[in-house]
């Protein structure tokens, strides 16, 4: 089943920016759509303006920031925009993910320029005014620019945060328990613990007091928690420590030869070496060799289709 999830129509290859053309993201195209079921959507369009129409920009004037157009600043397209954003997002709850057109006033995820009344901009910068709104009252929801993708570590851990937000409301589908949750929550164990130790701890904390909670409530607070922890991204320190603790389930199981070899991968990576891949590879190996539930229900080792080579560089 594809998974769905939101994008600025102009990075799927609509044409519909203000010179006409469009963004298309060869990676999006070609590659996420084997697994991503894309809802394509231009606010700008949305809000009735022609493609192609005058540029438009953000600027703030009595500390509020206005979408007006670059050349006529009394062209005010504020008002409209929040009116199609308010009535745009609650009809994306399903999304699992939203990929986001770099720099557009209107779409933008970061550093947005944001003009004032003589012209200079704001040091920084802005987010758009959709996405400002989408990111607010979507607070889990993976949100990527189309632009960082192109950086593999970044693309890593918005793919990775997509499928992991899909596998959480599957596990739930028409059957919101404690149990699914609990059992959602034990297989994210050791990516938890490569991506934010902390906050893997608090989740742990969280889910031992699930039996007070009223479920709705507790899904809620707890989705929110998991996306927010698993946005930091895992580094070679802390996939090292996944690595050790991993090891340790195989210390009576493998002989004198063996566990040099595996501690020696996990060093080498560690170093710098060699890619995760090299000894996330040899694991899977021994547990063919030496079957653990636990271990092989864990995510950690199965986070995305391989096909997407995402770890080969990390
Ligand atoms: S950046 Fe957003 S508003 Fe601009 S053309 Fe693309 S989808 Fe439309």
């Amino acid at each position: 089943m594809l998974i769905p999830i939101g994008i600025s129509a102009c990075v799927i290859g609509e044409k519909v920016r203000f010179d006409g053309g469009h963004k298309q993201n060869r990676f999006v195209t070609e590659e996420l759509s084997e697994y991503f079921k894309f809802k394509p959507i231009c606010p700008e369009v949305g809000i009735g303006l022609p493609s192609p129409r005058p540029a438009i920009r953000l600027l703030e004037t009595n500390g509020k920031q206005r979408l007006v157009g670059s050349q006529d600043s009394d062209q005010d397209h504020t008002d409209k925009m929040v009116i199609f954003t308010d009535k745009q997002i609650p009809q994306l709850q399903e999304m699992c993910g939203y990929i986001v057109c770099a720099k557009s006033p209107t779409c933008g995820m970061e550093r947005v320029k944001l003009y004032i009344e003589n012209g200079n901009t704001v040091p920084g910068g802005t987010t758009g005014v959709y996405t400002r709104k989408l990111m607010e009252q979507m607070p889990w929801l993976p949100v990527e620019e189309d632009g960082r993708l192109q950086d593999p570590v970044l693309r890593e851990n918005f793919v990775f945060r997509v499928f992991a937000l899909n596998d959480l409301y599957q596990s739930i589908k028409g059957n919101l328990t404690r149990d699914a949750i609990v059992k959602f929550h034990s297989r994210y164990k050791l990516v938890l613990m490569a991506h934010n130790p902390s906050l893997y701890q608090t989740l742990g904390r969280l889910v031992a007091t699930i039996n007070e909670w009223e479920l709705d409530e507790f899904f809620i607070a707890y989705r929110l928690q998991f996306m927010d922890a698993i946005k930091c991204r895992a580094n070679i320190r802390t996939n090292t420590n996944v690595l050790m603790h991993m090891q340790g389930y195989f210390k009576q199981l493998l002989d004198k030869k063996q566990k040099a070899e595996l501690a020696d991968l996990i060093m080498n990576y560690r170093k710098g070496h060699l890619p995760l891949l090299a000894p996330l590879t040899l694991f899977e190996h021994y547990l063919q060799l030496h079957p653990n539930a636990y271990l092989q229900s864990q995510r950690y080792l199965n986070p995305y289709p391989k096909e997407l080579r995402l770890r080969f560089s990390l």
